[in-house]
């Protein structure tokens, strides 16, 4: 028998569990769940559970609709905002179909196959994300909390108690936190998860959204990731931190003979030349909302140009951490990814294009250090080659439809599900008149 599925089965007796969640991500990246008695689980492990995957955003046709759970015993955690007397665990779920294949609609084999591929090439892919997001006094979301800014400890900061709260939540649960701190916008906090493989690191991600929400409820407040909330206020970003590790231990990023003084290796390199050149076709990923081109926009601290540099933030790419003797902090930072992205997907896109960068060899352009490039003219940056992002949700699709990379790394299932939706979310918000146009048109016109 498998110990790892023994200990689940020996701590639902010692912590008094009577409910197991089983989890799971549908395409777009929103936390599906369905309770399993105890009793099941035996079975759950051994032939899955079923259930009808049609209803699930981007799973399954009608005449294809059973798929099966199969809880992933090393994922296994209880509950601890729900009552410690018959309990609450969850564990996350790879999705199969009746003939015991993967699921082509589950995000999470998507990422599995990618994590796997690197691998092979001999690397594991590490990752830390920085999720921005706000509190509001209710789920309108008309009111803030507090007024605070960057790293501010205001002494009504009330949510600092929310933040302890949410911390110790995710520790108990087995996700190390590194950082906490207010940000920049009134009422937004950011929480940082020390860095780990992308796959656990996608599950942490799953459950920190999760975690935020729950402990804000609890404190009769609502938490939201949406990437730009308010008008004139900053957006709320998922910057990913990100390396390569070799199968022996040592960090693949680093090299410190690198003539920019950088310490960043070859593989680097091609990894973040791979980046650039792949991430106006994975922004629909990353990026995959109407609202995420609100964040993306000049002059904010949310990168809009394929550039990269070391300390220069209104760069796509950063290189922040390297300091002499310190070649384990050497990394990447691709500051373009919001919280409302899949974290399985946006981990498997940004992987597979730093590995074509490097099984290609591609060259990484000369950084950009001094130059804020909000500053640019479009015809300067034209001449300098600094390519942008997508302006909006409706060119994402295009490019993302239009990239055979995309199709390939995300499998037909998923590439083809996601053009549809997305290009029917950008259909039906171009519909919409808004209050903007009438105020400014209505009067004049
Ligand atoms: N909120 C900014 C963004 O949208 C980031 C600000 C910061 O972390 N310095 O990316
Ligand atoms: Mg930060
Ligand atoms: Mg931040
Ligand atoms: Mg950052």
């Amino acid at each position: 028998s498998n110990p790892e599925q023994d200990f689940v089965l020996k701590t639902i007796e010692s912590r008094d569990v009577h409910f197991v969640r089983f989890w799971f991500s549908d395409v777009l990246g929103h936390m599906k769940s369905f309770a399993v008695s105890p009793s099941e689980l035996e079975g759950a492990f051994a032939e899955g559970m079923g259930f009808d995957g049609s209803c699930i955003e981007g799973f399954s046709q009608m005449q294809e609709a059973d798929v099966l759970a199969f809880p992933d015993a090393s994922t296994f955690q209880v509950l601890p905002w729900r009552p410690q007397s018959n309990a609450v665990a969850r564990m996350f779920c790879s999705i199969r179909t009746p003939d015991g294949e993967p699921f082509e609609g589950d995000p999470r084999e998507v990422l599995k196959r990618w994590v796997l591929r690197a691998k092979q090439a001999g690397y594991i892919y590490n990752v830390g994300p920085e999720l921005e997001y706000y509190y509001f006094k209710d789920a309108e979301g008309t009111e803030v909390l507090d007024h605070g800014g960057y790293f501010d400890l205001t002494s009504l900061d009330y949510a600092s108690d929310l933040r302890r709260d949410t911390v110790l939540t995710l520790e108990k649960m087995g996700i190390p936190v590194e950082y906490s701190h207010h940000e920049n916008g009134p009422s937004q906090h950011e929480i940082d998860l020390r860095y780990t493989d992308a796959l656990s690191m996608a599950d942490a991600v799953m459950t920190y959204k999760l975690v935020v929400k729950e402990i804000a409820m609890k404190h009769g407040v609502y938490a939201s990731f949406m990437p730009k909330p308010m008008a004139g206020e900053p957006g709320s970003g998922m910057h990913v931190h990100m390396s390569l590790q070799t199968l022996d231990g040592d960090n693949a990023f680093f090299d410190g003979t690198d003539s920019l003084g950088y310490g960043l290796s070859d593989t680097a390199k091609s990894f973040a030349a791979g980046l650039l050149r792949y991430a106006p076709e994975f922004c629909l990923v990353t990026n995959p909302t109407v609202n995420s081109y609100k964040r993306l926009v000049s002059g904010g601290e949310a990168p809009i140009y394929l550039s990269w540099g070391r300390s220069n933030r209104t760069t796509l790419v950063r290189v922040p951490g390297y300091r002499p003797g310190n070649e384990g902090a050497c990394r990447l930072e691709l500051r373009s990814p919001d919280p409302s992205a899949n974290p399985y997907l946006a981990f498997a896109v940004m992987l597979a294009a730093g590995l074509r960068g490097i099984e290609e060899g591609m060259a990484l352009p000369d950084p950009t250090e001094a130059t804020d490039l909000f500053k640019l003219s479009r015809q300067e940056l034209k001449e300098r080659g600094f390519a942008p992002l997508p302006d909006n949700l409706g060119e994402a699709v295009e490019r993302f439809a239009a990239s055979e990379f995309m199709r390939d790394v995300l499998g037909d299932h998923i590439f083809s599900y996601l053009v549809q939706a997305k290009r029917d979310e950008w259909n039906d918000y171009q519909s919409v008149v808004s209050q903007w146009e009438r105020d400014r048109y209505l009067g004049v016109l």
